[in-house]
């Protein structure tokens, strides 16, 4: 498929105008032809009038007709999985093999949400069937089920260009929903955007759609994306960056006559507590354990296990030699734009200037742009006392603690702000520690692991990427696994209806054989 830097207005290719940019190859430090097309207000506002002329007949489109569509989209990803990821791999530097996977992981994402669809099970149809002899009064007939919100913007992800992207997990979900999406593309990949663009772009034509069930723009800076938060036709907004970004938007959308939400997933340290007997017992493969997983995608992954904190005794020693030998035998591998690898460079000399102590390092970066692997330790002590070793530093960074006793270990753990995952290794000995410190991550976390690392994430029913502020704005949604389609829904009750003007999930002959709540009590198709 031919990368022509258009931007994708419905069914029309925007070609670039007076003002342009180009892609960025980290990796050599030379731009990457063609030039893409940058708008502003104007081509936001086309996009969001546009999704919200398609908006009637796309949200009312059948399981079967939706989940096709959506099926369409998995197969058109498949088929340019390979210049897909030669792509991405020359915008990131990351390597294709990667890409490959993520390519896979979006193309299962749409196949997944198409069988929600077909299941029927996040309508949440529910019937309470009119009660015409109540005394004192009768009841009428209320039925519920949820509706799509309406037009949705996405802003896609720098780190995951593909799997958290324009073709990611947010615009399965929404599309899912019957939101049209209009993706705000991340500028540290536009070819890799447009490509994934262009498969939703022909998945729509084939399939019979309203053209303005999917666009695709792009910017020279902040004006589009705050164009598009601030439109009146939008519903919904999903974002994923860093807490600065997320949370101008947040309150710009905040600040509209008519707020809406949005969905920011920001920033995480993901601590892994490492308890007494599980320390003695496999210290040494946690340690390195966790730091191979911390220096995946040169440490920029939001799922980053950034944080072990044990307390000092038997294992303390070999964790953090087995950990600081992963480290020392990294190589410095390019990040995904100057500004993150700046960024990484400002935090670790902060994280200096904070009293962490380094105890290991990777290779030492040849060529402007590379993250080198570093490990520190601080004392809880030290921890405790200063909030930014407790904050997120985006890149191949690990921070030991060493925690004074027990009591440290359960201040520490409440010492933190919402995180996406915490993860606790422990033998049996250690269960009455656990079962301490669980309730003290429940409030803090989107998901708790046992004995593993919670990179990387499952795409299941069960879920949870998210968790309170300022892992996330909203800690009552996930944004990966099937529940992700529930931000872009809300209910609606139909108050004594005719059968015959029902929406279909709710009508008595149940034609969609749904599961659904009557009375109360849930009833098979
Ligand atoms: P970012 O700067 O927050 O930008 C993300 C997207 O939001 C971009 O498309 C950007 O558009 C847009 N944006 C940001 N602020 C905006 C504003 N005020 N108004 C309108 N649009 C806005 O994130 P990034 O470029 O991906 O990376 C920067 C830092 O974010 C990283 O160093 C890292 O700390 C953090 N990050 C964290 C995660 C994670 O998963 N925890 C993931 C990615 C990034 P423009 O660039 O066009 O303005």
């Amino acid at each position: 498929m031919k990368v022509t830097g258009d931007m994708l207005i419905g069914a029309a290719n925007v070609p670039a105008g007076a003002e342009t940019m180009k892609a960025l190859n980290p990796t050599t430090g030379q731009l990457i032809e063609p030039p893409f097309a940058l708008g502003g207000a104007p081509e936001a506002d086309r996009a969001v009038r546009l999704a919200d002329e398609a908006f009637d007949s796309y949200s009312h489109t059948g399981p079967a007709e939706r989940a096709a569509f959506l099926d369409l989209i998995a197969d058109k990803l498949a088929a340019v999985r390979g210049e897909l990821a030669e792509r991405a791999w020359l915008e990131t530097g990351l390597p294709v093999a990667q890409f490959e996977a993520e390519v896979d992981r979006s193309a299962d994402v749409f196949r997944k949400f198409a069988t929600v669809v077909r299941q029927g099970r996040f309508l949440q149809a529910v019937i309470d069937r009119a009660q015409p002899d109540r005394q004192p009064a009768p009841r009428m007939d209320h039925r519920l089920q949820k509706v799509a919100l309406g037009p949705v913007v996405i802003f896609g992800a720098s780190n995951f260009p593909i799997s958290y992207s324009v073709a990611g997990g947010d615009t399965a979900s929404a599309l899912a929903a019957g939101c049209p999406v209009i993706s705000k593309a991340h500028n540290a990949h536009p070819g890799t955007s447009e490509i994934q663009g262009r498969v939703i772009q022909q998945a729509i034509a084939e399939a019979g759609l309203h053209e303005g069930v999917f666009s695709l723009v792009r910017g020279p800076g902040n004006e589009i994306g705050e164009a598009l938060v601030d439109h009146p036709l939008v519903r919904a907004v999903t974002f994923t960056g860093s807490e600065g970004g997320g949370m101008a938007l947040y309150r710009r959308a905040q600040q509209r006559p008519d707020p809406i939400p949005v969905f920011t997933e920001m920033t995480s340290v993901n601590p892994n507590f490492v308890l007494p007997a599980a320390l003695a017992a496999r210290g040494a493969e946690i340690g390195s354990g966790l730091a191979q997983r911390a220096m995946y995608n040169v440490g920029q992954a939001c799922l980053k296990p950034a944080v072990l904190l044990a307390v000092d005794g038997p294992g303390f020693r070999e964790t953090r030699e087995a950990a600081a030998a992963e480290v020392q035998e990294a190589a410095a591998r390019t990040m995904l734009t100057p500004g993150i690898h700046d960024a990484y460079v400002r935090g670790v000399q902060r994280r200096e200037k904070d009293g962490a102590v380094l105890v290991g390092a990777g290779a030492a970066p040849a060529r402007a742009g590379e993250g080198q692997s570093l490990l520190y330790e601080v004392t809880g002590a030290e921890l405790l006392a200063e909030p930014a070793l407790r904050e997120e530093i985006f890149g191949p960074t690990v921070l030991l603690v060493r925690l004074a006793d027990t009591d440290q270990l359960f201040e520490a753990a409440r010492a933190f702000r919402g995180q996406l995952s915490a993860a606790m290794h422990a033998e049996a000995a250690d269960h009455g520690i656990a079962g301490r410190l669980l309730p003290i991550l429940e409030r803090r976390t989107g998901r708790v692991v046992f004995n593993a690392f919670s990179i990387s994430q499952e795409i299941t029913y069960a879920t949870t990427h998210g968790g309170p502020f300022p892992a996330t704005s909203d800690s009552r949604f996930t944004s990966v696994g099937m529940g992700a389609i529930e931000r872009f829904l809300r209910p609606v009750t139909y108050q004594n209806f005719p059968d015959e003007l029902l929406p279909p999930p709710l009508r008595g002959a149940n034609p969609l054989h749904l599961w659904r709540l009557v009375d109360g009590e849930l009833t098979r198709p």
